[in-house]
């Protein structure tokens, strides 16, 4: 089906396998996603969520299970259609925003269109349209460390979203904020996905946060409730 964009079927990874202090996390999990489809992951501190983005995000491996995205094969994929993957069909977005200090917001979201080989001058463009859209036009030339939580959350979103990914996966993106400003920054975000059309799965503690999702799944004992 076109519109399913991730598909994890019978995942399992654990943590030092094969050794005494084995730390099992994931245990035949299963997870669909489809376009549109904004769904929050919520479980305590602890029970893999992050260990489940990373594996969807293609930067971390499960010890076994299938996994696809935009219905390709990823359970088997050499590094370079993962590296592919996680440039073009997937955007992550972390507690802290993981923004380089020395670039500007402008250039900080260049970046990721740049390493696909996009001329500077249209991925300059590129950026500046984003960060209009996310209510920072005027910030572009601001380094992340001129600009407050809210507003460089915002600029991760930009570069999260800069190759107009199939996939957003954010892990607590709001977490580091105070609640006026996590409600702020979460319709921003909840806005760019919905004009976009993509899935997105957003790892939160925030019940009030995950009610405005259109789907809730839990983690638990290693699996998607
Ligand atoms: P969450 O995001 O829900 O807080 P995590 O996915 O970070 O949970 O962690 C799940 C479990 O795996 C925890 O018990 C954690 O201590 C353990 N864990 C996470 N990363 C590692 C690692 N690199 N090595 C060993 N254990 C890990």
């Amino acid at each position: 089906m076109s519109d399913l964009i991730l598909k994890m079927e019978g995942l399992y990874k654990s943590y030092n396998p094969g050794k005494s202090n084995v730390i099992p996390v994931l245990q035949d999990c299963d997870l669909t996603l489809i376009a549109g489809q904004v769904v929050s992951l919520v479980a305590p501190s602890g029970a893999g969520k992050s260990t489940l983005l990373h594996i969807a995000g293609l930067l971390d491996t499960a010890d076994s299970g299938s996994l696809q995205i935009v219905g390709q094969d990823m359970a088997n994929a050499d590094d370079k259609l993962r590296t592919d993957m996680r440039r073009m069909k997937i955007g992550f977005v972390y507690q802290f925003h993981h923004l380089l200090p020395e670039f500007t917001a402008v250039e900080n979201i260049m970046l990721p269109q740049q390493a696909t080989g996009l001329r500077s001058s249209v991925a300059r463009l590129h950026a500046l349209e984003l960060l209009d859209q996310v209510g920072l036009a005027d910030r572009g030339h601001h380094r992340p460390g001129e600009m407050s939580g809210g507003e460089q959350q915002r600029v991760a979103f930009c570069r999260a979203l800069a190759n107009a990914p199939k996939l957003l996966l954010a892990d607590e993106p709001t977490g580091n904020l105070d609640p006026e400003t996590s409600d702020h920054v979460f319709s921003v975000l909840m806005h760019l996905v919905r004009a976009t059309g993509m899935a997105a799965l957003i790892a939160t503690h925030n019940m009030d946060l995950a009610g405005r999702m259109d789907r809730q799944v839990r983690l638990s004992k290693g699996q998607i409730l």
